[in-house]
């Protein structure tokens, strides 16, 4: 059974260990611990992401979360004001992802007291996912066998079923002038700085659609006030749900690069379009969909379907064929001081994973 103590003493024990991207090894080394006296056979891969697994019957279920969280994160001093849990107000409350961490926890506690038959679950812990998805990029595949699973991480509750997210590609622009005196000869310079604003100005960003977005975020270039610039270097990324869309913007853009650059002989450009993860998209008619639809209403809870406009680990295991559904945990204001995570619903989320995982 799934128990509210134990399952809010698991959360408050797990924010209370610092672990902000890249320094996971004290809340990692817990981990292990905690799937191992669950019975679990717990290996990393090279990475450090945990793999834990716990024999069953069936189709194997890949049951995730990450393990890392933002700043301010550090000394999380969790404090409980009825259904409602917060920080002290200094930091994050790391809800996001320790509401889902601990709701699986407590799934395999109860799975394990009960002696419940349940599907084969493949437990992975990501480490890095705020910063670029690193677990899940550099995940070791070879290890896993389950071609479904779930991902503990939305906002909002269990029911907060997340059916889409845009696929990613990054663009890195440098574009390469010649430098001259500003003031003595600036007739022998080409200025990087105009032919990238240029450039910047006939770019098509902002929300392009409803399932397509662009965006220049980063920009630097120039060396001195009185030299003509001879290099700049721009970041934009462009997202859309649609492949197609995302092909034929990122055309756009070269589009322009090209256009752009024909009418700076003597100038360059070095371009590199790097497609970071492939959009998904479940059919609500999709049996994972069905599966969890039926689960959440024999809970008594909605459903509530949402497209995402941001890419999780779970586009990257859909590029690897994985077919991942994220679900909220409970936890509302992720990546603020104003965060706080509801006990009800991490129950509801325990709740939820235990009865789609039971047979
Ligand atoms: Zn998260």
């Amino acid at each position: 059974m799934i128990r509210k103590e134990r399952l809010l003493q698991t959360f408050l024990d797990l924010v209370q260990i610092d672990s902000p991207s890249g320094e996971e090894q004290k809340i990692a080394k817990e981990m292990i611990r905690r799937l191992e006296a669950l019975g679990g056979s717990v290996e990393r891969d090279a990475f450090g992401n945990i793999i834990a697994k716990f024999k069953g019957v069936g189709d194997p279920m890949m049951i995730n979360a990450h393990l890392d969280t933002v700043e301010p994160g550090r000394g999380i001093k969790p404090v409980i004001h009825g259904d409602k849990i917060t920080s002290d107000g200094r930091t994050i409350l790391g809800g996001d992802p320790k509401a889902g961490v601990a709701a699986i926890l407590e799934v395999l506690t109860s799975l394990k007291e009960e002696k419940h038959k349940h599907v084969p679950l493949e437990v992975v812990f990501t480490m890095s996912e705020e910063i670029g998805l690193k677990g899940a990029v550099n995940l070791d595949y070879s290890k896993l066998t389950a071609k479904k699973g779930i991902t503990f991480d939305g906002d909002g509750g269990v029911g907060t079923v997340t059916t889409s997210a845009p696929g990613y590609n990054r663009v890195d622009v440098t574009i390469i002038g010649r430098g001259a005196h500003a003031g003595v000869e600036p007739e022998k310079g080409i200025s990087a700085i105009k032919i990238g604003a240029e450039i910047i100005s006939k770019l098509e960003i902002g929300r392009i659609d409803h399932e397509t977005t662009a965006n220049v975020g980063l920009i630097e270039g120039g060396s001195a006030l009185n030299a003509v610039p001879e290099r700049l270097h721009f970041m934009a990324e462009i997202r859309s749900r649609s492949l197609q869309k995302l092909e034929k913007h990122s055309l756009h853009f070269e589009e322009i690069f090209n256009a752009v650059m024909q009418k700076y002989q003597g100038a360059k450009i070095e371009l590199k379009i790097v497609r970071e993860f492939d959009p998904y998209l479940f059919k609500e008619n999709h049996s994972v969909i069905q599966k969890i639809k039926n689960v959440l209403s024999q809970l008594g809870l909605k459903p509530k379907l949402e497209l995402s406009g941001g890419g999780t680990d779970v586009n990257i295991f859909h590029t690897h064929g994985i077919e991942v559904v994220c679900v909220g945990v409970g936890d509302y204001g992720a990546h603020t001081t104003k965060e706080y995570a509801l006990i009800s619903e991490m129950i509801q989320t325990a709740r939820f994973c235990e009865k789609i995982v039971k047979i």
